[in-house]
């Protein structure tokens, strides 16, 4: 079995290493926080002592940080995986980042004769922790083949989407439709609140017509009860956006819903709402409205 290098022990990259170690791999981990590796090392796990020192013990070695910058220090940086890890190893980058910056460190990879996989994920904390993400590969088939065995110890659906950067291309493609369900989910439940309904009661009777998915039925219980404890941020749906609108304007597109809840993301973001859940994405609505969405205003009304 294949020794595994996992930098990036987040709301995500914990749980999915934690899958890796109960199915049997050998896991070295590194992040710039002392308390998750702590909790990984109990787990079973070795710590390192930087990103380099988890490649230069790895054949594969997995990222799972926010954003480009990130991932461009932890690989590319004086004391990064390309400078311990190994000829004809590989290295899968799991984060959300610009298909732009995944291609540029898989050629910065290819010079070192090290293979490289864009694979970012869907499904937020709960998939990670069951180990049945969405996951979106970008990259050679030789090296998806290599890498499929691992991923599918973490996902219920892997799919390569084609060469480096078109996992990403794939991952903004899903903000995209995420982020302008929940905006949409917040205006009809705004409306239907305003007009002295029950929310829940909306919600139950419209979640199996043709506006039911699955962001509805996750975020709009969250939004009833008020409960926008993370799960995915506000701070980093607005980076997938940017990443989004960067990749529009290079492929002259464009996008009006993406940069309208762009901008609406960044709003919540100066208020001080970065690090509540996405689903707080409706609070933007609301306060245009002046009203919450919750049962116990509906009731009242
Ligand atoms: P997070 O902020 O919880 O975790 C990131 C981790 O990376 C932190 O523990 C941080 O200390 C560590 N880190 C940052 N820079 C580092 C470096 N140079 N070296 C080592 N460690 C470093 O983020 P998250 O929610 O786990 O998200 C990770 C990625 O997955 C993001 O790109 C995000 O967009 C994407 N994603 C998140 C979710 C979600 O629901 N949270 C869902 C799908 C995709």
């Amino acid at each position: 079995m294949a020794q595994i290098g996992f930098i990036g022990l987040g709301i995500m990259g914990k749980p999915m290493a934690r899958n890796l170690l109960k199915a049997g791999y050998s896991l070295v981990v590194y992040d710039l926080r002392q308390s998750p590796l702590t909790e990984l090392q109990e787990a079973g796990a070795t710590p390192a002592t930087s990103c380099r020192d988890a490649a230069a013990q790895s054949d594969t070695i997995i990222t799972m940080l926010p954003d480009g910058p990130d991932v461009e220090i932890a690989i590319l940086g004086p004391d990064g995986v390309l400078a311990g890890a190994r000829k004809g190893s590989l290295i899968v980058d799991m984060s959300s980042i610009s298909p732009n910056v995944s291609q540029e460190i898989a050629s910065a990879c290819a010079k070192r004769s090290v293979d490289f996989l864009d694979a970012p994920v869907s499904g937020g904390e709960p998939k990670a922790i069951e180990g049945t993400l969405v996951i979106m590969a970008g990259g050679d088939a030789a090296a998806f083949e290599k890498a499929r065995p691992i991923l599918e110890k973490m996902g219920s659906t892997v799919t390569l989407t084609g060469p480096v950067g078109a996992g990403n291309t794939t991952k903004l493609a899903n903000q995209i439709m995420v982020a302008c369900n929940i905006a949409a989910m917040g205006e009809a439940l705004v409306l239907a609140t305003r007009a002295g309904l029950d929310p829940e009661v909306v919600f139950n009777a419209v979640k199996g017509g043709l506006a039911g998915s699955t962001v509805l039925n996750v975020k709009a219980p969250m939004l009833i009860a008020r409960n926008f404890r993370p799960g995915f941020r506000i701070e980093l749906h607005q980076k997938d956006l940017r990443n989004a609108l960067l990749a529009a304007e290079s492929l002259k597109v464009s996008l009006p819903l993406t940069s309208l809840v762009q901008q609406m993301l960044m709003a919540l973001m100066n208020e001080g709402k970065g690090q509540l859940d996405h689903s707080a994405i409706a609070q933007f609505i609301e306060r245009m409205a002046g009203i919450e969405v919750k049962k116990e205003l509906a009731a009242a009304a």
